[in-house]
């Protein structure tokens, strides 16, 4: 596909894992995966404001949660970490394909029996010789098993550390167990290690510094992994006007009705307040400002907002946004996975409790730096 962004494909099932690769690998032809990012490894040089106005271009035209959830993994799970904390060697290797799409990434912190609680995870990895061997199983990984790299996240000497994985390294399955319902324009699925050999060069960051470069990867995908839901929500929005103009009943339009001309407003109300947040992360990030508790508060009131406007959509269009295939119905799907991934809201509370002075942090959330 060589396209433009307003002639990007909507989503539209059924999906497959061909036509899943061929659209990342067009939104990487559109340069989508260079923003924000150095030249010398294939970025633009920009900043997190462009980046921000091209997710929610491509959300808007693609209508697709999870392409946008495929390309937020690839960026904050992999391309940011290794661009933050590899060596130079590292950097090297990894970036320009990354940047490229000639490579997808990802990251696997959740298992089977930890999600919320990142400390909880059983993973391991042991010293053998110079390099390392791991076991475990990583369970929700979105971008399995298409992935090419993963950032693996186990514990070294009981503290949780980095490693890049590859789908083809010994001892290491990219499975599609756990598959979700949700977010179909991405593919999700789990990692199992069993024995799993790497040399030292896989250790990215230092060991033991795991847990800092979560909350790091986390900070970064809660302020723009809803920049592209945005642009899902302008069409989810205008889909809306446009049917309460259209239909009539009790002799005037729907939109006429006060009580869905409410609505309306609030949906309104809901995507301009997110777009002020996401444009105040980029403010802070473009500043080199710490994002911690805007994060928080970006993801938290996006996804409960992008939740409440896919119920009102589905309720203002009526039976016909609950047809097979609905684009709509699909959207309130994928607006209850939204309040999972990157840290429920549950847990985006107690971080921002926590950063206030009172309540409980999830331990991987607890403040390390400034607000
Ligand atoms: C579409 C999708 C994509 C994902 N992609 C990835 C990925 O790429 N990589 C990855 O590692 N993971 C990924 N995940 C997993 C995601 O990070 C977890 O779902 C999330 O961390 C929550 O964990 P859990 O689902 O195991 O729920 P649990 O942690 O078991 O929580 C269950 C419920 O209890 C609540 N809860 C838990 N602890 C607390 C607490 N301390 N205080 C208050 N409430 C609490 C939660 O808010 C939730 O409502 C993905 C998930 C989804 C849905």
């Amino acid at each position: 596909m060589n396209l433009e962004f307003a002639d990007f494909p909507p989503y539209a099932k059924p999906n497959s894992e061909a036509l899943i690769q061929s659209r990342f690998r067009a939104v990487a032809d559109l340069g989508v995966l260079r923003h924000a990012l150095p030249e010398r490894f294939g970025g633009y040089g920009d900043d997190f404001a462009s980046l921000y106005q091209t997710h929610r271009r491509l959300g808007e035209a693609s209508r697709d949660p999870g392409l946008m959830l495929m390309v937020n993994a690839h960026l904050w799970g992999a391309v940011f970490p290794i661009l933050l904390y590899g060596d130079e060697q590292q950097r090297q290797q990894f970036l320009p394909p990354l940047l490229s799409g000639q490579w997808l990434g990802g990251h696997a912190i959740t298992e089977p029996s930890c999600g919320s609680d990142v400390q909880a995870m059983t993973s391991c990895a042991e010293r053998s010789g110079e390099g390392f061997i791991l076991n475990g199983k990583k369970r929700y990984i979105t971008n399995v098993p298409l992935a090419d790299w993963l950032v693996v996240y186990a514990k070294l000497e009981g503290r949780i550390t980095a490693f890049l994985v590859s789908r083809d390294d010994s001892g290491c399955t990219f499975s599609r167990e756990g598959t979700l319902d949700a977010c179909q324009g991405s593919s999700t699925g789990s990692v199992i290690l069993e024995n799993c050999r790497l040399d030292a060069t896989r250790l990215l960051g230092k060991a033991g510094a795991g847990a800092q470069m979560i909350q790091k990867a986390l900070e970064y995908e809660r302020a723009f992994v809803f920049a592209g839901i945005a642009g899902i929500m302008e069409w989810q929005l205008s889909e809306v006007v446009r049917h309460s103009r259209e239909r009539r009943s009790g002799g005037i339009h729907l939109g006429h009705h006060q009580a869905v001309g409410h609505r309306i407003a609030d949906m309104k109300l809901r995507l301009d307040t997110i777009d002020l947040w996401l444009r105040e992360c980029a403010r802070l990030c473009d500043a080199g400002q710490r994002l911690t508790l805007v994060s928080a508060q970006t993801k938290l009131y996006a996804a409960e907002a992008f939740l409440q406007s896919s119920l009102d959509a589905v309720q203002i269009i009526g039976a016909a946004a609950l047809e097979q295939r609905s684009a709509m119905a699909n959207l309130v799907q994928d607006a209850l996975a939204g309040r999972l991934f990157s840290g429920s809201s549950e847990v985006q509370k107690n971080l921002i409790a926590a950063l206030l002075g009172t309540g409980e942090a999830y331990r991987d959330s607890a403040p390390s730096g400034k607000p």
